[in-house]
C-alpha cells in the first residue's frame, strides 16, 4: 500500500525509498528495520546537542502535564516569561522585545511585518526590502520573496513581492557587494530593511563570508537608517562556533530571527527579537497601531519549556568548546576530502563543513545529490547534498571517530559517482 503522506521537497514520482525512523539518540537514528543512520545534517539543521537530549526531553515531559498550551494574546505563562528574559540577556544589546512564533519562516514573516509596521506607524512609509544574493529565508510567500528565486519557487513567482539584491560577498569581490548595499541604501526611495543570514548562507549552498563584511554591512545600514534584520534561524545556537553568528562581527541587529536550534531541535518554536524603537513604534493607545500578527501556537508552553532547558545547557556547559572540537574533526576530514579530483571549494565555519562536486551535469536538479544521498544511506549515513554541494552539519555530540567514518563514506560515495 502506498502511503498517503506527501513529503516536503520530495518528488514522489521518482519512487526513491523513504526510510522510516522509529527512534533517535545522540547523533544516531534507528530505522524500522533496525538499521542505524548517522544524522550528518542534524535532521535538517535543527538538532544541536543531540537527539532526545535527556534534560530537554524531561522538561517537555514535565511541562506536558502542567500546562500544555494557552492563548497568548492577552495571557502569558511562566515558561514564556522566563524564556523571553533569557533571550534578551543572551542576545546582542538592544534586542529587548521577544515575539514568539512556530517556525523559521514565520519568524522571518514577523520580522518583515515588524519592519514595515515600524515605518508605517512612524508615518514614513517604506516598502523596499534589500536581500543578499543566494539567500534563503523560508518557504512561505514573504520568506520566499526575500530569498533567492529559482526552480523551487518559479510556480509561485506571481505571488512574490519585488526585492533588491546585494551580490554575495565572494572572496576578493567584497567591496563590490558593500558598494552595492551602500548604493541601494542611498536611493531617495529609502529601503525599509536589509535581511541577511549572518556569515553562512545555508540553503543557498553553504556559502561563507567574513565577519568583517557582515560588520561593514551593518554599519552601512545604520548610517542610512535602514533596519538590519539578522536571520539566525540556522546560524544560531552555536552552529558557526558562537551562540549567534552576529557575535563574531559584533553586530547588533534591529531584528533577530531564531528557530531551529532554539529548543535544541526537539520541538518547533521560533522567536523574533526586536529593538525598543521597533516595539515603541507599535506602542500607543491606538489599537490600529498594534502589531497584527499571531499564530495559534504562539509561545506554546511545552516548546518554551524545551527552549528553557536548552538554555540551561548553554549556561551550565561550554557548548562552544564542544562545537570547536567537532569543528577540528570536520576540518581534518575536509582537508583529506579536498584532495579528491572531483571535489573543490572546501569551506568550514564552526560545525558546518561543505565542498562542491565539480564536473559535467552537477546543477541543482542533476542526479548528483540523489545518487550521493542513496549511496550514503547504504553506508548508514543521513546526508542530503544541496545540488552539487556536499555538506555536513552533525549534532555537537558527534565524536571524532564518527566524523572520520562519515568522511570516509563521503569519499566512497564520490568515487562511486559516474
Ligand atoms: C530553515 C531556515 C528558515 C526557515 O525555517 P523553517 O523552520 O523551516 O520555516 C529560515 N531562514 C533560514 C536561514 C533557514 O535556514
Amino acid at each position: 500500500m502506498t502511503s498517503p503522506v506527501w513529503h516536503p521537497f520530495t518528488q514522489h514520482g521518482l519512487y526513491e525509498p523513504i526510510p522510516q525512523i522509529t527512534s533517535a539518540a545522540g547523533a544516531w537514528l534507528t530505522c524500522a528495520d533496525g538499521s542505524r543512520l548517522l544524522d550528518a545534517i542534524s535532521s535538517w539543521w535543527v538538532i544541536t546537542h543531540g537527539h532526545c537530549e535527556p534534560r530537554i526531553a524531561a522538561a517537555i515531559a514535565a511541562q506536558a502535564v502542567t500546562l500544555d498550551q494557552v492563548i497568548f494574546a492577552g495571557y502569558t505563562h511562566p515558561q514564556a516569561e522566563k524564556l523571553a528574559r533569557s533571550l534578551v540577556e543572551m542576545t546582542p544589546a538592544g534586542l529587548d522585545h521577544v515575539f514568539f512564533s512556530d517556525s523559521g519562516s514565520t519568524a522571518v514573516e514577523v520580522a518583515l511585518k515588524m519592519a514595515l509596521g515600524y515605518w508605517h506607524n512612524r508615518r514614513e512609509p517604506r516598502r523596499r526590502i534589500l536581500v543578499m544574493e543566494h539567500s534563503y529565508h523560508g518557504d512561505t510567500i514573504g520568506a520566499m520573496s526575500v530569498g533567492a528565486r529559482g526552480v523551487y519557487n518559479n510556480a509561485y513567482a506571481p505571488l512574490l513581492f519585488d526585492v533588491e539584491t546585494v551580490p554575495f560577498p565572494t572572496k576578493g569581490e567584497e567591496q563590490a557587494s558593500l558598494d552595492a548595499l551602500d548604493g541601494l541604501c542611498r536611493a531617495s526611495d529609502k529601503p525599509a530593511a536589509f535581511i541577511v543570514e549572518p556569515l553562512l548562507l545555508g540553503a543557498g549552498g553553504m556559502l561563507v563570508y567574513e565577519a568583517r563584511i557582515l560588520a561593514e554591512m551593518a554599519t552601512i545600514c545604520e548610517r542610512h537608517g535602514v533596519l538590519f534584520i539578522a536571520d539566525e534561524v540556522m546560524t544560531g545556537w552555536g552552529r558557526t562556533g558562537t551562540l549567534l553568528a552576529c557575535e563574531q562581527a559584533e553586530v547588533r541587529p534591529d531584528i533577530l530571527c531564531l528557530a531551529k536550534g532554539l529548543t535544541g531541535g526537539a520541538v518547533p518554536l521560533a522567536a523574533t527579537l526586536a529593538s525598543t524603537a521597533i516595539f515603541d513604534s507599535h506602542l500607543s493607545t491606538d489599537r490600529a497601531a498594534m502589531f497584527f500578527h499571531s499564530s495559534s501556537f504562539t509561545a506554546n508552553a511545552v516548546s518554551c519549556a524545551a527552549a528553557n532547558a536548552n538554555i540551561e545547557i548553554w549556561r551550565g556547559e561550554d557548548v562552544p568548546a564542544r562545537v570547536a572540537a567537532l569543528g577540528h574533526a570536520l576540518e581534518r576530514g575536509l582537508e583529506r576530502l579536498a584532495l579528491h579530483p572531483r571535489l573543490a571549494n572546501p569551506r568550514r565555519i564552526g560545525a558546518v563543513a561543505a565542498i562542491d562536486v565539480v564536473g559535467d551535469g552537477t546543477g541543482y536538479l542533476s542526479d548528483v545529490a540523489p545518487r550521493l544521498r542513496a549511496h550514503m544511506l547504504e553506508q548508514g549515513v543521513l546526508l542530503r547534498p544541496l545540488g552539487n554541494t556536499i555538506y555536513v552539519m552533525p549534532p555537537y555530540c558527534t565524536t571524532s571517530q564518527e566524523v572520520d567514518g562519515l568522511f570516509a563514506s563521503i569519499a566512497e560515495a564520490v568515487d562511486a559517482l559516474p
